[in-house]
């Protein structure tokens, strides 16, 4: 047992530690948001969510439980909480998510551990064969800055770079709130090549494979990874820096995950490239914590911003729900970005992008409310949480 009272730990775009009561009721407002009358249990989906705890992959986990009533097993690699140590954010929803799982007897399956590695891949191999025969939706979504090679042992590291020439834009220094020029070099042959094996698509082929290989994948079974694409602005650190060619990579193997499982089980393989949110990794790209503040304005103010759990609600309910062909654009994605990248939204972010600067940004800008944002993901500044309390940090997850 270990009651604290805790006070967010930030750090520039880090926030090193979590509030237990917050996570929860972050969780909470998600699942209110989910929630739908579920008409019969009969073709109960079991679903694989691979970076389960946060961010999209936690949004997609509510949406498919308490929309669809589905089961879900869920990988993550989160810190668990230890002495006067807090847990992890994605730690704290885990615990959250199981905890109302159970009460509204959905079954739910997490392992912490890295998903990149043979000893995780089969030991949800095993979980799945134990408790749920075959999957029928496999969602991707893993944001990670390393990973260690599971066939070399080579650690391979992100990097968050322009590639060719060096990116030229503003940023905001979140250490010291202030909006200046920067200047990022191109990365070398050796970081693209790192950055892809991180956030490309190998590691998804992988389990690909195995799922395959143990007959894991129901019948007409379905795939889908998450991208990013976003507007002029943020493309030479994003779409065509070191990350774009990651995800263009994983794009690459998603189709031809697609052929193959088209041909073996009738299935599909999907990209959803998803809007900017707030999130522990889009706060580590610089440029985006500055587009995100003006983005969210504006589309805060044409009613049109949606969060990750309204993205994944629509998702599911629009694009890749029971029953549903999705649509998708002339490269087959699935287009969440839509509303991001209206004329009228990416015109008015232009208009403002060109004019902000360190005198003008608290206008031009929502930059309290990003950092409100960024605060929330940790479970700070959640309204009816009393911070000034105790609360117990040594929370559990049933993992297996
Ligand atoms: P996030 O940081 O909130 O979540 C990442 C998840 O991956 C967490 O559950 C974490 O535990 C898990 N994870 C990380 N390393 C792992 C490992 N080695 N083993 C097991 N689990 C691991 O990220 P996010 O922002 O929700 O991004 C998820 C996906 O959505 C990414 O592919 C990202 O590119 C994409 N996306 C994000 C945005 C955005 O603005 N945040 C926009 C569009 C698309």
């Amino acid at each position: 047992m270990s009651l604290q009272v805790i006070g967010p730990k930030i750090r520039g775009f880090i926030c090193t530690n979590a509030h237990p009561t917050g996570c929860l009721k972050n969780v909470q407002s998600q699942i209110d948001l989910a929630k739908k009358d579920i008409e019969s249990t009969e073709n109960t989906p079991n679903i694989l969510v691979i970076g389960a705890s946060t961010g999209y992959g936690l949004a997609s986990r509510i949406a498919l439980t308490w929309g669809y009533g589905a089961n879900t097993i869920g990988v993550f690699f989160e810190r668990p909480p230890s002495g006067n140590k807090t847990g992890s954010t994605g730690y704290y929803n885990s615990a959250a998510f199981h905890q109302m799982a159970a009460q509204d007897k959905f079954t739910a399956i997490s392992i912490n551990g890295d998903a990149f590695s043979d000893q995780i891949k089969q030991k949800t191999i095993d979980q799945i064969q134990e408790h749920f025969g075959q999957i029928d939706l496999v969602v991707y979504s893993l944001a990670s800055p390393r990973r260690i090679h599971p066939k070399t042992g080579v650690d391979h590291r992100s990097v968050l770079k322009p590639v060719g020439d060096p990116c030229i834009g503003k940023t905001i220094d979140l250490t010291n709130e202030n909006v200046t020029d920067i200047t990022i070099d191109p990365a070398t042959n050796e970081e693209i090549a790192d950055t892809i094996a991180v956030m490309g698509g190998e590691d998804l082929s992988f389990w690909v494979e195995l799922l395959l290989s143990e007959d894991l994948l129901a019948p007409r079974a379905n795939i889908v990874a998450y991208s990013y694409i976003g507007p002029q602005i943020t493309d030479q650190i994003y779409s065509s820096g070191t990350i774009g060619l990651a995800k263009a990579d994983l794009e690459q193997r998603i189709n031809a995950i697609d052929t193959r499982l088209l041909d073996q089980i009738n299935g599909r393989a999907y990209l959803s490239v998803n809007k900017a949110v707030v999130s522990q990794a889009s706060a580590a790209i610089p440029i985006v914590p500055l587009y995100i503040s003006i983005l969210y304005q504006i589309m805060d103010a044409k009613n049109l911003n949606e969060e990750p759990i309204d993205q994944m609600i629509r998702l599911f309910s629009e694009y890749l729900g029971p029953d549903l062909v999705p649509m998708v654009d002339e490269n087959r994605r699935i287009r969440m970005d839509d509303r991001e990248l209206r004329s009228d939204v990416v015109a008015e972010v232009n208009e403002k992008w060109s004019l902000v600067n360190n005198d003008n940004f608290h206008e031009l800008a929502d930059f309290e409310g990003y950092k409100k944002s960024f605060r929330n993901l940790f479970g700070f500044e959640i309204d009816d949480v009393d911070y000034g309390q105790p609360v117990e940090t040594e929370v559990t997850i049933p993992l297996v």
